[in-house]
């Protein structure tokens, strides 16, 4: 059960968000639980989560370990704030910060697996796609350019996020059914590259406005091995609700 803060919270907005958080999922023993801040904010929420069941990821991350790249924060480094995830391809960023781009998530996916952090790659169809009846190609071309060259050692390693664009902060969310088919198709295309028993492990998160309401009806659908949580992560009663489900 994974939270992604996006562009949201001070580090003591993130140390307030923890004092709260953290008991109200104490008892979770069905999941793991993770949240992924704001860069600056990575170190307070690895410090707050010390010693409890919620880990911290980071949000993106740059090929490489270090060197001159203003800005940036590589797979080392994160590892080093004391995190154990890192979202990668998620759609904002392929919407503006270039990461569609063939290669880039499948570099990033990489360099996440040589630092020793778990990737959680999101693909997902926009409106558009999946009103023109291009729903299945598109997630078949995004986890094959993300995934289809790892090895399988590495795919192991991997968890993937299906995100629809169309349900990401816009309140729609997918029905359990149209999420349930696009796990499949992942699933179906994991089998494809890497072997029904890869395939099977293979964890996929479902995204685009969980919310507390909903969290219990996808969940329910065998495909759905979690899900990837914005704007309702923000808030510790929220977001802990989605966890408890
Ligand atoms: C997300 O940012 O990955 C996301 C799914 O956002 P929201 O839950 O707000 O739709």
């Amino acid at each position: 059960m994974a939270g992604n803060w996006k562009m949201y919270k001070t580090p003591a907005d993130t140390l307030q968000f923890f004092q709260k958080f953290v008991p109200l999922v104490a008892a979770a023993q069905h999941c793991e639980i993770l949240i992924c801040p704001p860069a600056v904010d990575l170190t307070t929420a690895v410090q707050a989560a010390g010693g409890s069941n919620v880990m911290v990821g980071a949000q993106n991350i740059y090929p490489g370990k270090e060197g001159a790249f203003t800005g940036e924060l590589s797979g080392y480094l994160i590892k080093s704030a004391g995190c154990s995830h890192v979202l990668i391809g998620h759609s904002e960023r392929r919407q503006y910060f270039h990461d569609s781009e063939p290669e880039v998530v499948l570099k990033k996916t990489v360099a996440a697996l040589e630092a020793s952090l778990t990737p959680i790659v999101c693909v997902g169809e926009m409106l558009a796609e999946r009103e023109g009846n291009q729903t299945e190609a598109v997630l078949v071309r995004q986890f094959r350019e993300a995934l289809g060259s790892l090895t399988a050692e590495q795919f192991a390693q991997v968890v993937v996020a299906y995100e629809p664009v169309w349900a990401i902060g816009t309140g729609k969310t997918a029905t359990p059914q149209i999420a349930s088919d696009a796990h499949a198709v992942i699933r179906k295309e994991a089998a494809v590259l890497f072997g029904d028993a890869a395939a099977k492990s293979l964890r996929i998160l479902y995204g685009g406005s969980v919310k507390p309401d909903n969290a219990k009806t996808l969940m329910a659908e065998p495909e759905i091995n979690g899900v990837l949580v914005g704007g309702a992560s923000l808030d510790p009663e929220s977001f802990a609700k989605i966890v408890n489900f």
